[in-house]
Formats: C-alpha cells, sequence, structure tokens
C-alpha cells in the first residue's frame, strides 16, 4: 500500500479515535453522529464576554471601564479563551457549548475575533461547538473601543450577520430552525440533541439606547419546541435546552431581567417535550436550582469570563440512562506556563482575579461605609474588615461554594461587627447574604426520563 494512503488512514482512524465523530464538510452536509448508546462528554460555558484585544490600547478609559465593571476579566480575553482551548485538548469533549455573552458588548470585531478561537479549538481538538446569544450580543448600541480618555462607538452585529459569523457554531448544524428567533436544534449525537434557545430581544436595543435586559419566548418559538420535541421523540433522542436566561429564580437579589419573563410557559413547554436539565447562564453566578416539583433543573454557569472562572463538564451516560455534571476551573495557570508567559497575573491567575474580584467589592463598600455618617464611630481597620467582609461573600456567592466557605465569614471579626452595626442597605446585604442556602452548586446527576 503507498505510503500516503496508509498515512491518510491513520489519521483517519486517529481523528476517529479522539473524537468519535466526524466533521460536516463546508457544503452543509448533514453530519455524521455520535453513535446511539454511546458515553458522552461535553463541556458548558457562557459569559465568555470576549473583548477583541483590537479594541483596546489599556489605557485609562479602559481601566475606568473595568474599575467601574462587575469583575470580567477583560484584559485577558484572548488569554482565557486560549486557556480554553488548552483544558479542552485535555477534557476531548465531545461538543462544546456557550449559551451567551459571547462578547463584552456585542462588537462585531469581538464576535469576529472569537470565532477564530472556536474554528481554531475545533480544528486542533475535533469537537463541535455550539453558541447562542445573549442580551449583550446583538445589535446592541453599548460596542465599543477604548482609546486613550476616551470609549469610541464600534459596530456590532445584526441577527442576520451573528448567524452568519457563528455559522460553523451551531446555524449551519442545525436539524430545525426556528423562524422568530436565533434557535436552533442540534445533534451532536444521535441520542442526546440539544435545545438551543434564544431568550434574548434586541430588536427594540437601538431605540432604547441600552440592550434590553429581560428575556422571553415567543409563543411561535415555544410551538417550535413542539415539534423539536415530536421530532426527538420519534427519534429517540434526549434533549437537555440552553438558553442566557434563567428559567428558575437563583436568588433573591436578581430575578426581575435575570429569569425570563414567561418562565412557567417556558417550563410547561420544556417539560411536555421530556426536557428536564436546562443550561443557562445571564446571572453570572454558579447556582443549581429545581422546580417546586423537580420535574425540572435549572443550572446557572457562573461566566467563564468572571472569577472563579470556571466550566461545568457533562457526562452523559445512556446504559444508565444518567446526565452527571460537575464544574471545573479554568487552568489559565497550565496554558500560560507551556506558553511561556511571563506574566505573573496569567502564572498565578486564580489567585490575581481572586484578589481582584474581591477587592473590587471591598473598595465598592469600604467607600460607601466612610460617606456614612452612622458608620463614623468605626475604626478605620474596623471598616476595612467589614468591607472585605462583603467581597468575601460576594466571593462565595459567585463560585457557589456556600455549603464549604461561608461558615468562615461568619466567624470572623468583621462578620461579628456587621451584626451589631446601625442599619444601612449594605448591612442588610451582608446579613442575607450571610443565610445563602448551603447547598452544593458545582456537582449534580439526574436520570433521564425513559425514551
Ligand atoms: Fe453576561
Ligand atoms: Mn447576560
Amino acid at each position: 500500500m503507498p505510503v500516503r494512503r496508509l498515512n491518510i488512514m491513520l489519521l483517519c482512524s486517529l481523528l476517529l479515535l479522539l473524537s468519535s465523530c466526524s466533521r460536516q464538510d463546508a457544503a452543509g452536509e448533514q453530519m455524521l453522529r455520535i453513535q446511539s448508546g454511546r458515553n458522552i462528554k461535553l463541556l458548558t460555558t457562557t459569559d465568555t464576554h470576549y473583548l477583541s484585544p483590537r479594541l483596546t490600547d489599556n489605557g485609562p478609559a479602559f481601566s475606568r471601564f473595568l474599575a467601574a465593571g462587575d469583575g470580567k476579566q477583560l484584559a485577558y480575553s484572548s488569554e482565557m479563551l486560549d486557556s480554553l482551548a488548552y483544558d479542552i485538548g485535555i477534557e476531548r469533549p465531545a461538543a462544546v457549548i456557550i449559551s451567551g455573552d459571547l462578547t463584552n458588548n456585542g462588537e462585531k470585531a469581538s464576535h469576529q475575533d472569537l470565532a477564530e478561537h472556536l474554528r481554531t479549538i475545533e480544528q486542533q481538538t475535533g469537537t463541535q461547538i455550539y453558541v447562542i446569544p445573549g442580551n449583550h450580543d446583538v445589535q446592541n448600541p453599548w460596542a465599543r473601543r477604548f482609546e486613550g480618555e476616551k470609549q469610541l462607538t464600534v459596530p456590532s452585529v445584526t441577527p442576520k450577520q451573528f448567524r452568519k459569523i457563528y455559522s460553523d457554531f451551531g446555524y449551519a448544524e442545525a436539524l430545525l430552525k426556528d423562524n422568530d428567533s436565533m434557535s436552533y436544534l442540534a445533534a451532536p449525537s444521535e441520542d442526546l440533541w440539544l435545545l438551543m434557545l434564544d431568550t434574548s430581544q434586541y430588536s427594540s436595543n437601538k431605540k432604547l439606547g441600552h440592550p434590553q435586559l429581560d428575556g422571553q419566548l415567543t409563543d411561535a418559538t415555544l410551538r417550535w419546541i413542539d415539534r423539536c420535541g415530536k421530532l426527538a421523540a420519534e427519534q429517540g433522542a434526549h434533549m437537555v435546552a440552553v438558553m442566557h436566561h434563567s428559567l428558575l429564580d437563583h436568588s433573591d437579589f436578581v430575578q426581575e431581567g435575570f429569569t425570563l419573563n414567561n418562565n412557567g410557559q417556558a417550563a410547561a413547554a420544556l417539560i411536555r417535550n421530556g426536557i428536564t436539565t436546562v443550561f443557562s447562564g445571564h446571572i453570572h453566578f454558579q447556582d443549581i436550582r429545581s422546580s417546586s416539583g423537580e420535574d425540572i433543573y435549572d443550572i446557572a454557569n457562573s461566566a467563564l469570563s468572571v472569577y472563579p472562572h470556571q466550566y461545568g463538564i457533562l457526562n452523559y451516560t445512556p446504559a444508565a440512562g444518567t446526565l452527571e455534571y460537575h464544574t471545573s476551573g479554568l487552568n489559565v495557570e497550565l496554558w500560560a506556563k507551556s506558553a511561556g508567559s511571563t506574566d505573573p497575573d496569567l502564572l498565578h491567575f486564580k489567585a490575581y482575579s481572586e484578589a481582584a474580584f474581591r477587592k473590587l467589592s471591598a473598595d465598592r463598600s469600604y467607600a460607601r461605609l466612610t460617606g456614612d455618617t452612622s458608620y463614623k464611630s468605626y475604626t478605620e481597620e474596623e471598616l476595612a474588615a467589614m468591607a472585605d467582609v462583603v467581597g468575601r461573600l460576594n466571593e462565595i456567592y459567585f463560585a457557589g461554594t456556600a455549603d464549604q466557605d461561608i461558615a468562615a465569614v461568619t466567624g470572623s471579626e468583621g462578620f461579628r461587627l456587621w451584626q451589631t452595626a446601625p442599619y444601612s442597605g449594605l448591612k442588610s446585604y451582608v446579613l442575607r447574604m450571610s443565610e445563602l442556602e448551603p447547598k452544593d452548586n458545582n456537582h449534580f446527576v439526574t436520570k433521564l426520563p425513559q425514551r
């Protein structure tokens, strides 16, 4: 046999071993899916909030934007995607899901550069990537680049441009597409399908002057879900749903604009079509909830771009009929080391980002306390200790680790000071946060319904 042909054969069998599925070709022909009955690993992540390095000079305007922000590590957008690629190369999931807020504020350049990262990941690891938009991604009037002292408006994308940019990441690979939104049905394997739901509402953004926060599924999309359910039932496939907004309330603090407006209707549509597990994003913190009847679960992944920079690993085991989920930390340190980086923040990314995240809310709290006359009898040290408690509580809230970490905070001197402190909005926040339900938000296992 000619050597070249043998090499090609070897390469093909190696690719099959690595990914156990074959690519879809550029013409958009039906790809060969992973066969029914095979175990599948998926990686699920969200809120990458990628900002193209082309859009910032890391000058004063950008620093101010970060300081006023919510802890996104935007300056390391590209490095975090390289780290994700590195982790995917090790984990070798069959598919990767990104549930919206792909970009910082919908900048066209960010979408284009992110898509290049995703293309490289698919080519190097043989995984299939599926995305949906979040409220920040389409027709966003806040799209900006940062230059010196200034923020300058840059183009965002239309729904049509979004579909085109991400055609290889779901839109050209769909089994079914919804006409009323950018929702689609994808089938990475014969028996596990992904119902990728677009819950964002971007048509009024221009008029509003900001991206609309709340999410909704239209009546037409709800009817389309029934069509997807019918097809899945006919073909004996399980479906999991993916959406940007929350299906269920995840906290006492954030509901309006975060939980889907018509979540009752949406949950009913998903349940009647055999869906018991939903993956969402948007809230940026890690939380797993079930409906009161425990007939559907909403796993809100924390944001990849925000501390603790983690994603979910999902193992589907058809023989047992189970879906197992756990979180895993983005290993920026390992990638940085292998890439030969000398940046200490990247080489110790977890410690760096944790300290930065804690400081962001501690500094804001300290400023509020020193500006509040009812706290004037406290020393600077006491106020700093109290402010640090807020930082630590926010850290636990975002990581979803109240079950393990809350006792260390409520046992601290700073917390004791809060308990006897005069009333303030911040005090009531601290006390409510200290009562976070001590549940495990980082592990989950469910039995899928019979098919
Ligand atoms: Fe987000
Ligand atoms: Mn969002």
